[in-house]
């Protein structure tokens, strides 16, 4: 049975040790007052491979034109989520001018020439609603912001035929709304953090599982909005296997899609919204499955002689049913860079490793002999 956790008036959203994550730098990743900086052997070896310059610091915010907010759709706006949440200050439209690809990151770097008109902050499902409603009425675009890490331009701020673009923050939608440990599932507001999910559902025994690289500030919405894959989808599923039902709300009233953790029947239209980037609605639910928490957990590492082998081995996992939760493998390239940024010790154990191996291999011996690491 399905406890709803929004009725509980002691349950705060988060602990308070589990605040949500700082918002991401401004031209770059991860908290700027928790940068942990480079171990010196790393440095070095940056330095001696690929000639490691000094970071390029974020780029003039200057070129951002002034708002172009229509004053009606703003006053609209602020009567729907109060004034406070009407942002036009640059540093806000800046931090939601763009994701954080690569090209978006030379963007913010080189000086953002163009943003959004105004980053509105709406509190709960209604007020999304409501925002795109004043939006349709007073011609202005939204695009729905997440954690913004989107790598394939999703939050770049189109005006199209409109005058004016803003950007829908949905960080204020950040509960966990139900539990239902018998059928394994749980519905979250979108604005939930990977981590922070993984602290909602910690006192109920339960895990989501899903750990994509922009975990740390990816949303569950965003998870939704991009069929998301994540380290661990081997075992977990891919985002879009674990989400079993959404609600979006549009302009003209709220679409509720998917039912229980299973169903035969159909049509299914999940899959329109699952994906969507946004372009039908927003996502302002999202019912995932969710797992018991491993009551302990297993690393190995294995290191193949070429990629081929690496690639056989782990096909010979997944199509034997064998394959662990994580199963990723590095090519040359990866594993060269992820060793010697561990240290040179386990560049050196590895290399020993590996001399000893070649060594004792009779030629009858496969190719594919696993060594572990320590
Ligand atoms: C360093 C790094 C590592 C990454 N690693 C992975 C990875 O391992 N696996 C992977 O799949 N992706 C990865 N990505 C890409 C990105 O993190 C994912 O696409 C993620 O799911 C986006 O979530 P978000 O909350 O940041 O969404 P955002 O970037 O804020 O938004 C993404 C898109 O979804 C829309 N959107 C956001 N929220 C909603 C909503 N509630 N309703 C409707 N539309 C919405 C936005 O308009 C946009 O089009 C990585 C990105 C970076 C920068």
């Amino acid at each position: 049975m399905s406890t709803d956790l929004t009725s509980r008036p002691a349950a705060p959203a988060l602990p308070a040790s589990a605040s949500p994550p700082p918002d991401l730098a401004p031209a770059g990743w991860g908290d700027p007052a928790r940068r942990p900086g480079l171990p010196e052997h790393a440095r070095r070896w940056l330095e001696r491979e690929v000639g490691l310059g000094r970071p390029s610091r974020p780029g003039p915010s200057t070129q951002l034109p002034t708002s172009a907010l229509p004053s009606a759709a703003r006053d609209a706006l602020r009567r729907v989520v109060g004034a406070e949440h009407v942002r036009e200050g640059v540093a806000e439209r800046v931090q939601h001018a763009a994701g954080r690809s690569y090209l978006d990151l030379l963007r913010l770097r080189s000086g953002v020439a163009d943003g959004p008109d105004a980053v509105v902050l709406p509190g709960d499902a209604d007020e999304v609603e409501q925002v795109l409603r004043a939006c349709t009425e007073h011609g202005v675009a939204v695009v729905p912001f997440g954690g913004g890490t989107s790598v394939v331009g999703g939050l770049t701020p189109l005006r199209g035929r409109f005058p004016a673009v803003v950007s829908l923050d949905l960080r204020r939608l950040d509960r966990l709304v139900a539990v239902d440990p018998e059928a394994l599932t749980a519905t979250f507001e979108p604005g939930v953090r990977g981590p922070a999910a993984e602290q909602l559902l910690a006192p109920h025994g339960l895990t989501l599982g899903h750990f994509p690289q922009s975990y740390e500030h990816a949303s569950l919405g965003g998870y939704a909005a991009t069929r998301s894959a994540g380290q661990a989808s081997t075992g977990y599923g891919r985002f879009d296997e674990l989400v079993t039902a959404v609600e979006a709300r549009t302009p003209a009233g709220p679409l509720v899609l998917g039912r229980g953790a299973a169903t035969a029947a159909g049509p299914d239209l999940l899959g329109l919204l699952v994906g969507s980037e946004g372009a039908f609605g927003v996502l302002t639910s999202v019912t995932v499955r969710v797992r018991p928490r491993p009551a302990a957990r297993r690393y190995e590492g294995l290191l193949f002689g070429t990629w081929q082998e690496g690639c056989a081995a782990l096909r010979e996992l997944e199509q034997g049913g064998l394959a662990p939760d994580v199963a990723r493998l590095s090519d040359p390239d990866e594993t060269r860079v992820q060793l010697a940024l561990a240290g040179t010790s386990a560049v050196k154990r590895t290399a020993r490793r590996r001399r000893a191996r070649t060594s004792s291999a009779s030629p009858s011996q496969p190719k594919t002999a696993r060594q572990p690491l320590p």
